[in-house]
Protein backbone atom coordinates (compact mmCIF):
# COMPACT_ATOMS: atom_id res chain seq x y z
CA UNK A 1 0.00 0.00 0.00
CA UNK A 2 1.51 3.20 -0.80
CA UNK A 3 1.67 6.01 2.10
CA UNK A 4 2.82 9.98 2.91
CA UNK A 5 6.07 10.60 5.04
CA UNK A 6 5.73 13.94 6.26
CA UNK A 7 8.73 15.26 7.54
CA UNK A 8 8.12 18.11 10.10
CA UNK A 9 10.92 20.74 11.62
CA UNK A 10 8.42 21.04 14.55
CA UNK A 11 5.27 19.23 15.33
CA UNK A 12 2.45 21.01 17.63
CA UNK A 13 0.97 17.36 18.61
CA UNK A 14 -2.11 19.35 19.91
CA UNK A 15 -2.29 17.53 23.39
CA UNK A 16 0.32 20.42 24.96
CA UNK A 17 3.62 18.57 23.40
CA UNK A 18 5.81 19.30 20.25
CA UNK A 19 8.00 17.03 18.65
CA UNK A 20 11.24 18.21 16.93
CA UNK A 21 12.22 16.54 13.72
CA UNK A 22 8.85 14.75 13.19
CA UNK A 23 8.24 11.99 10.66
CA UNK A 24 4.63 11.53 10.20
CA UNK A 25 3.41 8.31 8.29
CA UNK A 26 0.39 8.04 6.22
CA UNK A 27 -1.19 5.48 5.31
CA UNK A 28 -5.10 5.12 3.89
CA UNK A 29 -5.94 8.58 5.30
CA UNK A 30 -5.05 7.88 8.73
CA UNK A 31 -1.43 8.62 11.02
CA UNK A 32 -0.07 4.98 11.10
CA UNK A 33 3.03 6.31 13.09
CA UNK A 34 4.73 9.60 14.44
CA UNK A 35 7.92 9.77 15.93
CA UNK A 36 11.76 11.25 15.27
CA UNK A 37 13.11 7.46 13.88
CA UNK A 38 10.89 5.72 11.90
CA UNK A 39 11.46 3.57 9.06
CA UNK A 40 9.90 4.33 5.61
CA UNK A 41 8.28 1.57 3.69
CA UNK A 42 7.89 1.16 0.23
CA UNK A 43 6.07 3.01 -2.19
CA UNK A 44 5.97 5.94 0.36
CA UNK A 45 5.61 9.57 -0.99
CA UNK A 46 8.22 11.85 1.15
CA UNK A 47 6.97 15.43 1.66
CA UNK A 48 10.18 17.12 3.27
CA UNK A 49 9.01 20.20 5.67
CA UNK A 50 11.82 20.18 8.12
CA UNK A 51 12.12 23.56 7.95
CA UNK A 52 7.88 24.24 9.11
CA UNK A 53 6.12 24.02 11.61
CA UNK A 54 2.96 21.13 11.30
CA UNK A 55 -0.10 20.74 13.62
CA UNK A 56 -3.37 19.45 13.85
CA UNK A 57 -6.03 20.79 11.74
CA UNK A 58 -8.25 23.07 13.65
CA UNK A 59 -11.64 22.64 15.15
CA UNK A 60 -14.28 25.26 15.59
CA UNK A 61 -17.34 23.33 17.01
CA UNK A 62 -19.51 25.84 16.93
CA UNK A 63 -20.78 27.88 13.66
CA UNK A 64 -24.13 28.69 12.41
CA UNK A 65 -23.96 27.62 8.73
CA UNK A 66 -27.70 29.31 8.24
CA UNK A 67 -26.14 32.40 9.25
CA UNK A 68 -23.34 34.98 7.41
CA UNK A 69 -22.24 37.91 9.63
CA UNK A 70 -24.61 39.94 8.50
CA UNK A 71 -25.54 42.56 11.07
CA UNK A 72 -29.09 41.44 11.61
CA UNK A 73 -29.64 38.13 11.97
CA UNK A 74 -33.58 38.74 11.01
CA UNK A 75 -32.78 38.75 7.43
CA UNK A 76 -32.49 35.00 7.56
CA UNK A 77 -36.31 34.64 8.35
CA UNK A 78 -36.96 35.92 4.71
CA UNK A 79 -34.71 33.85 2.74
CA UNK A 80 -35.39 30.43 1.83
CA UNK A 81 -33.66 27.05 2.98
CA UNK A 82 -32.50 26.19 -0.33
CA UNK A 83 -30.79 29.66 -0.84
CA UNK A 84 -29.61 29.19 3.11
CA UNK A 85 -27.78 25.81 2.02
CA UNK A 86 -26.02 27.10 -1.24
CA UNK A 87 -24.97 30.34 0.87
CA UNK A 88 -23.94 27.83 3.67
CA UNK A 89 -22.04 26.08 1.06
CA UNK A 90 -19.76 28.48 0.34
CA UNK A 91 -19.21 29.56 3.69
CA UNK A 92 -17.75 26.55 4.83
CA UNK A 93 -15.43 26.42 2.02
CA UNK A 94 -13.93 29.42 3.35
CA UNK A 95 -12.99 27.47 6.86
CA UNK A 96 -11.59 24.75 5.29
CA UNK A 97 -9.43 27.37 3.05
CA UNK A 98 -8.13 28.66 6.81
CA UNK A 99 -7.14 25.21 8.18
CA UNK A 100 -10.27 24.64 10.15
CA UNK A 101 -10.71 20.50 8.92
CA UNK A 102 -13.47 19.78 11.41
CA UNK A 103 -16.46 22.41 12.45
CA UNK A 104 -19.71 21.76 14.03
CA UNK A 105 -23.23 23.39 13.56
CA UNK A 106 -24.25 24.51 17.00
CA UNK A 107 -28.53 24.85 15.54
CA UNK A 108 -29.73 25.28 12.30
CA UNK A 109 -33.12 26.36 10.23
CA UNK A 110 -34.53 22.72 9.24
CA UNK A 111 -32.46 20.43 7.58
CA UNK A 112 -29.73 23.01 5.86
CA UNK A 113 -26.65 22.04 8.02
CA UNK A 114 -27.51 18.09 7.05
CA UNK A 115 -28.03 18.94 3.61
CA UNK A 116 -24.68 21.66 3.43
CA UNK A 117 -22.72 18.18 5.52
CA UNK A 118 -24.18 15.84 2.56
CA UNK A 119 -22.82 18.39 -0.30
CA UNK A 120 -19.36 18.01 1.52
CA UNK A 121 -19.45 13.96 1.92
CA UNK A 122 -20.58 13.89 -1.96
CA UNK A 123 -17.47 16.14 -2.78
CA UNK A 124 -19.94 18.89 -4.54
CA UNK A 125 -18.25 21.59 -1.97
CA UNK A 126 -14.49 21.32 -0.95
CA UNK A 127 -15.60 21.74 2.79
CA UNK A 128 -14.58 20.51 6.11
CA UNK A 129 -15.86 17.40 8.18
CA UNK A 130 -19.12 18.85 9.61
CA UNK A 131 -20.78 17.93 12.35
CA UNK A 132 -24.22 19.41 12.95
CA UNK A 133 -26.24 19.17 16.07
CA UNK A 134 -29.78 19.83 14.46
CA UNK A 135 -31.82 22.23 15.70
CA UNK A 136 -31.25 23.65 19.24
CA UNK A 137 -33.44 22.41 22.05
CA UNK A 138 -35.33 24.81 23.80
CA UNK A 139 -38.41 25.71 26.37
CA UNK A 140 -41.62 26.89 24.87
CA UNK A 141 -41.18 30.87 23.46
CA UNK A 142 -37.48 30.48 24.41
CA UNK A 143 -34.50 31.58 22.73
CA UNK A 144 -34.73 29.97 19.73
CA UNK A 145 -35.24 32.24 16.87
CA UNK A 146 -31.52 30.55 15.43
CA UNK A 147 -33.13 29.31 12.71
CA UNK A 148 -35.45 26.73 14.25
CA UNK A 149 -35.63 25.31 17.58
CA UNK A 150 -37.25 22.26 18.80
CA UNK A 151 -38.98 22.99 21.86
CA UNK A 152 -39.89 20.78 24.82
CA UNK A 153 -41.02 20.70 28.41
CA UNK A 154 -39.92 19.09 31.19
CA UNK A 155 -37.46 16.10 31.25
CA UNK A 156 -39.92 13.82 29.17
CA UNK A 157 -40.51 15.70 26.91
CA UNK A 158 -36.73 17.22 26.97
CA UNK A 159 -35.88 13.49 26.28
CA UNK A 160 -38.49 13.08 23.34
CA UNK A 161 -36.81 16.48 21.88
CA UNK A 162 -32.86 15.11 21.83
CA UNK A 163 -33.68 11.14 20.51
CA UNK A 164 -35.68 13.42 17.30
CA UNK A 165 -32.22 15.17 16.63
CA UNK A 166 -30.45 12.23 17.32
CA UNK A 167 -32.58 10.64 15.09
CA UNK A 168 -32.03 13.65 12.35
CA UNK A 169 -28.20 13.32 12.45
CA UNK A 170 -27.50 14.83 15.32
CA UNK A 171 -23.41 14.53 16.43
CA UNK A 172 -23.85 16.82 19.60
CA UNK A 173 -26.77 18.33 21.65
CA UNK A 174 -27.41 22.00 22.00
CA UNK A 175 -29.26 22.93 24.96
CA UNK A 176 -30.36 26.50 25.55
CA UNK A 177 -30.10 27.06 29.49
CA UNK A 178 -31.20 30.90 29.35
CA UNK A 179 -32.51 33.65 26.96
CA UNK A 180 -30.08 35.16 23.99
CA UNK A 181 -28.61 37.90 22.80
CA UNK A 182 -29.83 37.41 19.60
CA UNK A 183 -33.66 36.81 20.46
CA UNK A 184 -35.52 39.96 20.28
CA UNK A 185 -38.18 38.07 22.92
CA UNK A 186 -35.98 37.02 25.54
CA UNK A 187 -33.14 38.63 28.00
CA UNK A 188 -30.08 36.76 28.02
CA UNK A 189 -29.96 36.06 32.01
CA UNK A 190 -33.57 34.89 32.44
CA UNK A 191 -32.81 30.87 33.01
CA UNK A 192 -35.06 29.03 30.86
CA UNK A 193 -34.07 25.09 31.37
CA UNK A 194 -34.24 23.74 34.36
CA UNK A 195 -31.94 21.40 36.12
CA UNK A 196 -34.11 18.38 35.54
CA UNK A 197 -34.42 19.11 32.43
CA UNK A 198 -30.80 19.82 31.55
CA UNK A 199 -29.61 16.82 32.93
CA UNK A 200 -32.30 14.64 31.30
CA UNK A 201 -31.06 15.57 27.94
CA UNK A 202 -27.73 15.33 28.97
CA UNK A 203 -28.30 12.01 30.09
CA UNK A 204 -29.79 10.88 26.79
CA UNK A 205 -27.30 12.38 24.93
CA UNK A 206 -24.86 10.57 26.79
CA UNK A 207 -26.59 7.12 26.12
CA UNK A 208 -25.33 7.26 22.49
CA UNK A 209 -22.19 9.14 22.92
CA UNK A 210 -22.81 12.22 22.03
CA UNK A 211 -21.73 15.34 24.50
CA UNK A 212 -24.40 17.88 25.48
CA UNK A 213 -23.64 21.94 24.88
CA UNK A 214 -25.31 24.45 26.91
CA UNK A 215 -25.56 28.13 25.72
CA UNK A 216 -25.92 30.05 28.87
CA UNK A 217 -25.84 33.58 30.45
CA UNK A 218 -25.88 34.47 33.95
CA UNK A 219 -25.57 33.21 37.38
CA UNK A 220 -28.24 30.98 38.02
CA UNK A 221 -28.34 29.34 34.25
CA UNK A 222 -25.02 28.89 34.45
CA UNK A 223 -24.99 26.99 37.44
CA UNK A 224 -28.01 25.02 36.60
CA UNK A 225 -25.89 23.77 33.49
CA UNK A 226 -22.77 23.04 35.38
CA UNK A 227 -25.20 21.35 38.20
CA UNK A 228 -27.16 19.23 35.64
CA UNK A 229 -23.76 17.85 34.04
CA UNK A 230 -23.72 19.57 31.08
CA UNK A 231 -20.63 18.74 28.80
CA UNK A 232 -19.88 22.33 27.68
CA UNK A 233 -20.92 25.34 28.95
CA UNK A 234 -21.40 27.61 26.26
CA UNK A 235 -20.69 31.38 26.25
CA UNK A 236 -20.92 31.85 30.19
CA UNK A 237 -20.51 35.26 30.90
CA UNK A 238 -20.05 36.62 33.72
CA UNK A 239 -18.59 33.54 35.31
CA UNK A 240 -18.36 34.20 38.84
CA UNK A 241 -15.73 32.22 41.11
CA UNK A 242 -18.41 30.46 42.63
CA UNK A 243 -19.35 29.04 39.35
CA UNK A 244 -15.52 28.67 38.26
CA UNK A 245 -15.50 26.42 41.34
CA UNK A 246 -18.66 24.22 40.63
CA UNK A 247 -16.82 23.58 36.81
CA UNK A 248 -13.97 22.37 38.80
CA UNK A 249 -15.96 20.00 40.35
CA UNK A 250 -18.08 18.90 37.98
CA UNK A 251 -15.14 19.20 35.12
CA UNK A 252 -17.52 20.71 32.76
CA UNK A 253 -15.09 22.19 29.45
CA UNK A 254 -15.64 26.15 29.00
CA UNK A 255 -16.24 27.31 25.49
CA UNK A 256 -16.73 31.84 25.88
CA UNK A 257 -16.92 32.55 22.48
CA UNK A 258 -15.15 35.83 22.83
CA UNK A 259 -14.46 36.47 19.11
CA UNK A 260 -18.08 37.16 18.65
CA UNK A 261 -18.79 39.90 21.24
CA UNK A 262 -15.29 41.31 20.24
CA UNK A 263 -16.37 41.76 16.72
CA UNK A 264 -19.71 42.82 17.58
CA UNK A 265 -19.24 45.69 20.13
CA UNK A 266 -16.59 47.42 17.66
CA UNK A 267 -19.72 47.95 15.33
CA UNK A 268 -21.91 48.63 18.25
CA UNK A 269 -22.04 53.00 17.14
CA UNK A 270 -22.36 51.65 13.42
CA UNK A 271 -26.53 51.61 13.52
CA UNK A 272 -26.87 48.21 11.63
CA UNK A 273 -27.22 46.14 14.51
CA UNK A 274 -31.05 45.95 16.44
CA UNK A 275 -30.99 48.04 19.68
CA UNK A 276 -32.03 45.17 21.27
CA UNK A 277 -28.81 43.10 20.50
CA UNK A 278 -26.72 46.66 21.32
CA UNK A 279 -28.41 46.77 24.67
CA UNK A 280 -27.55 43.05 25.72
CA UNK A 281 -24.21 43.05 24.23
CA UNK A 282 -23.12 45.99 26.70
CA UNK A 283 -24.08 44.44 29.43
CA UNK A 284 -22.05 41.38 28.64
CA UNK A 285 -19.13 42.23 26.64
CA UNK A 286 -17.19 44.42 29.67
CA UNK A 287 -17.31 41.67 32.53
CA UNK A 288 -16.32 38.55 29.58
CA UNK A 289 -12.37 39.65 30.39
CA UNK A 290 -12.26 38.89 34.32
CA UNK A 291 -14.58 35.53 34.23
CA UNK A 292 -12.27 33.84 31.47
CA UNK A 293 -8.60 34.92 32.65
CA UNK A 294 -10.34 33.40 36.34
CA UNK A 295 -11.37 30.19 34.52
CA UNK A 296 -8.01 30.30 32.99
CA UNK A 297 -6.13 30.18 36.29
CA UNK A 298 -8.24 27.69 37.60
CA UNK A 299 -6.89 25.58 34.83
CA UNK A 300 -11.10 25.59 33.33
CA UNK A 301 -10.27 23.21 30.63
CA UNK A 302 -10.98 25.82 27.14
CA UNK A 303 -12.93 24.69 23.94
CA UNK A 304 -12.50 27.35 20.52
CA UNK A 305 -15.86 27.97 19.41
CA UNK A 306 -16.70 31.29 17.61
CA UNK A 307 -20.31 31.50 16.58
CA UNK A 308 -19.54 32.52 13.09
CA UNK A 309 -22.40 33.82 11.21
CA UNK A 310 -23.30 35.58 14.15
CA UNK A 311 -23.34 39.65 13.59
CA UNK A 312 -19.63 40.59 12.30
CA UNK A 313 -18.45 37.19 13.37
CA UNK A 314 -16.64 36.37 9.85
CA UNK A 315 -16.63 32.68 8.54
CA UNK A 316 -12.75 31.89 8.10
CA UNK A 317 -10.55 34.30 10.45
CA UNK A 318 -12.43 34.52 13.49
CA UNK A 319 -11.75 30.60 14.66
CA UNK A 320 -7.75 31.61 15.11
CA UNK A 321 -9.12 34.89 15.93
CA UNK A 322 -10.71 33.59 18.98
CA UNK A 323 -7.26 31.46 20.51
CA UNK A 324 -5.77 35.34 20.04
CA UNK A 325 -8.39 36.65 22.25
CA UNK A 326 -7.94 33.48 24.64
CA UNK A 327 -4.46 34.69 25.12
CA UNK A 328 -4.46 38.16 25.05
CA UNK A 329 -8.14 38.52 26.45
CA UNK A 330 -7.55 35.63 28.76
CA UNK A 331 -4.44 35.01 29.98
CA UNK A 332 -3.70 31.30 28.47
CA UNK A 333 -0.64 30.68 26.87
CA UNK A 334 -0.47 29.84 22.93
CA UNK A 335 -0.30 26.00 23.60
CA UNK A 336 -3.63 26.45 25.95
CA UNK A 337 -5.44 28.22 23.33
CA UNK A 338 -4.25 25.78 20.27
CA UNK A 339 -5.66 22.67 22.60
CA UNK A 340 -8.47 24.60 23.15
CA UNK A 341 -9.07 24.58 19.18
CA UNK A 342 -7.89 20.75 18.50
CA UNK A 343 -7.91 18.05 21.17
CA UNK A 344 -10.59 19.69 23.71
CA UNK A 345 -12.58 20.62 20.39
CA UNK A 346 -12.32 17.18 19.64
CA UNK A 347 -13.65 16.00 22.39
CA UNK A 348 -16.11 18.21 22.70
CA UNK A 349 -17.77 16.56 19.02
CA UNK A 350 -17.34 12.99 20.70
CA UNK A 351 -14.35 12.77 17.88
CA UNK A 352 -10.97 12.32 20.25
CA UNK A 353 -10.04 8.80 19.63
CA UNK A 354 -10.04 9.99 15.81
CA UNK A 355 -9.12 13.84 15.32
CA UNK A 356 -7.90 16.79 17.39
CA UNK A 357 -4.12 15.64 17.65
CA UNK A 358 -1.36 14.00 15.12
CA UNK A 359 -0.80 10.94 16.89
CA UNK A 360 -1.36 7.43 15.54
CA UNK A 361 -4.39 5.85 14.82
CA UNK A 362 -5.75 9.23 13.89
CA UNK A 363 -7.10 10.81 10.87
CA UNK A 364 -4.61 12.17 8.85
CA UNK A 365 -5.73 16.62 9.43
CA UNK A 366 -2.66 18.61 9.32
CA UNK A 367 -1.90 21.97 8.57
CA UNK A 368 1.75 22.64 7.47
CA UNK A 369 2.55 26.25 8.10
CA UNK A 370 4.52 28.74 5.84
CA UNK A 371 8.54 28.50 7.00
CA UNK A 372 9.42 30.80 9.72
CA UNK A 373 5.74 30.87 11.16
CA UNK A 374 5.15 29.13 14.44
CA UNK A 375 1.58 30.06 16.11
CA UNK A 376 3.36 28.87 19.94
CA UNK A 377 5.46 32.52 19.31
CA UNK A 378 2.46 34.61 17.67
CA UNK A 379 -0.63 32.52 17.56
CA UNK A 380 -1.75 35.54 15.55
CA UNK A 381 -0.10 34.03 12.31
CA UNK A 382 -3.32 32.01 11.94
CA UNK A 383 -5.55 34.00 11.34
CA UNK A 384 -3.55 34.81 8.13
CA UNK A 385 -4.07 32.14 5.33
CA UNK A 386 -1.37 32.63 3.39
CA UNK A 387 0.40 30.87 6.59
CA UNK A 388 -1.28 27.87 5.62
CA UNK A 389 0.20 26.68 3.36
CA UNK A 390 -0.99 23.26 2.96
CA UNK A 391 -4.30 21.39 4.65
CA UNK A 392 -4.40 17.73 4.69
CA UNK A 393 -7.77 16.32 5.64
CA UNK A 394 -8.05 12.50 5.79
CA UNK A 395 -4.69 12.22 4.70
CA UNK A 396 -5.58 14.32 1.28
CA UNK A 397 -4.04 17.66 0.34
CA UNK A 398 -7.36 19.51 -0.19
CA UNK A 399 -6.14 23.07 0.48
CA UNK A 400 -1.97 24.28 -1.63
CA UNK A 401 -0.68 27.58 -2.03
ZN1 LIG B 1 -24.25 30.08 18.70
Amino acid sequence: MSGLLLKAGTLIVGDGTTVKDASILIQAGTISEVGQDISTPPDTEILDYSDRVLMPGIIDPHVHVCYDGSPNPEEVALMSDELLAIRGARLVEILLDYGITTVGDAAGRNNVPFAVKEAIEKGIVNGPRYLPCGKMITISSGRGSLGGSNEANGPDDVRRAVREEIGRGARYIKLAATGAISSPHTESFNSQFDIDELEAATKEAHKVELKSHAHAYGDVGIRNTILAGVDVLVHGHPLSEENIELMKKHKTKYMPTIVTYYESQLHHDDGDLPEYMVRKEREIFPRIEEGVRKAVKAGIELVVGTDSGMPYTYYGRSTAEEMELMVRLGGASEMTAIMAGTKNAAWSLSMEDKIGTVEAGKSADILVLAPGKNPLDDITILQEKENIKKVFLRGKSVIER
